[in-house]
């Protein structure tokens, strides 16, 4: 079983608190800060019981080695806005500045370490090398509480390692997170309907192909639509494709039983991202435009399917919905969620994102996963090393 916070007596104690604070920056300042408020139940309820709470977490991908514009300092200053209160950030991670600034904590006290990924045996394939930061981190704390879902898929020092090397537990987040995948996993309401787009098409297959098993309709948007409109025949211009990627949409096709994919019929297409869009048909994207989001019939037909769904899962924004002229698919999906009976997941940081700039309330979902990479993985059944380590004692 896997304990939580609750099961732990951290009154006094030093908590090494592991959150996912990888947020998006827009010049130094927290563009979404849905990641650190997915982080505060946890953070406040260690605080409140009186334990000295060690905050650790990565900001995007400094290469291992310190590198100012990865700093979390801008996510320090967000959560002490969120807190009312400043939270202090220590200048390393595991040096001198950190055990400083752990020996000054009082009970209900926080800090915040600089970005683990400052040190390349975080990310370490190396089991001695990963070990050894995990243990500097351990030193610093009597236990170890794992809430940052966002990470839990990788081996990393902070996530895994360290879990071998304290008495741990999950906090609320990781507890909620694996509470709602997990009716994706066993005894789906159905029927089951999945809603897949947003750019990163390769990372997305393998998940892709376990969702034919498991979803009764799947319905396909954002740049993932254009591998398996090339591998029906189609022409589709200058649009986002990895040309790798259509004989994978082709398998998938192949697959599938007839009718549960269902790609776009058509399409909002540009010669450029910052012009205003046309809509062609799916089968006939100009060779010199680009689609960048599914088309208001298309959109109504995904919405109609959704509609008599009573389980829904939705990973990747329908179009780049970050500009307002191609924000509709992304946006007549979420209504549809908000408007149906479902219970409804929305994973993927930027799918979470979308729905928070769209002006979507979270609680409209019945779930916002704060993980992209792990809430895939964790669907397909794949056994996660920061979760498996939780389990054992
Ligand atoms: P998530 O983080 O939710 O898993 P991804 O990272 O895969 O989603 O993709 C999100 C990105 O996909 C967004 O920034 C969005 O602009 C982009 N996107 C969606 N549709 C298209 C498209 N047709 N062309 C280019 N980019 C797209
Ligand atoms: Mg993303």
């Amino acid at each position: 079983m896997m304990k939580t916070i609750d099961d732990l007596a951290v009154d006094g104690l030093r908590v090494l608190l592991r959150a996912d604070l990888n947020v998006p920056l827009d010049g130094g300042r927290v563009a979404d800060d849905g990641r650190i408020r997915a982080s505060l139940p946890t953070l406040t309820a260690l605080t409140d019981r009186g334990a000295r709470v060690i905050v650790c977490a990565h900001l995007g991908r400094p290469g291992g080695k310190p590198d100012p514009a990865y700093s979390l300092a801008p996510v320090a200053a967000r959560l002490g806005e969120l807190l009312g209160h400043p939270v202090e950030l220590a200048a390393d991670t595991t040096g001198p500045a950190a055990c400083a600034a752990v020996a000054a904590l009082r009970p209900g006290g926080g800090v915040m370490l600089e970005n683990l990924r400052f040190n390349a045996a975080e990310t370490s394939k190396d089991d001695a090398q990963r070990g050894l930061f995990a243990g500097q981190l351990a030193d610093l704390a009597d236990l170890y509480v794992s809430d940052g879902f966002g990470a839990v898929h990788r081996k990393h020092a902070s996530v895994y390692d360290v879990a071998l090397r304290l008495p741990h537990a999950a906090g609320y987040l990781v507890k909620a997170e694996v509470g709602a995948l997990g009716r994706l996993t066993a005894n789906i309401r159905r029927p089951y309907v999945v809603a897949l787009g947003g750019a990163k098409v390769a990372d997305k297959f393998d998940a892709f192909g376990s969702l034919i098993t498991a979803a009764d309709r799947i319905l396909v948007g954002g740049a993932m639509a254009f591998p398996f409109l090339v591998a029906r025949g189609d022409k589709i211009g200058t649009s986002l494709l990895e040309a790798s990627q259509v004989a994978a949409a082709a398998d998938l096709l192949k697959r599938a039983t007839p009718g549960q994919i269902e790609l776009p019929s058509d399409i909002v297409v540009a010669a450029e991202p910052g012009g205003s869009g046309a809509v062609v048909a799916a089968d006939a994207i100009p060779a010199d435009q680009m689609g960048l989001d599914i088309g208001p019939q298309t959109a109504a037909r995904f919405a109609a399917a959704l509609f008599p769904a009573q389980t829904v899962f939705w990973n990747g924004p329908m179009g780049m919905f970050e500009r307002k002229p191609y924000s509709g698919g992304t946006r007549a999906v979420a209504q549809a969620l908000a408007d149906g009976e479902a219970f409804t997941v929305v994973g993927g940081g930027d799918t979470g994102a979308a729905i928070r700039a769209l002006g979507f309330a979270e609680d409209t979902f019945g779930h916002v996963s704060t993980g992209g990479g792990a809430s895939l993985e964790f669907i397909q059944g794949k056994t996660l090393p920061g979760l498996a380590v939780l389990e054992q004692s």
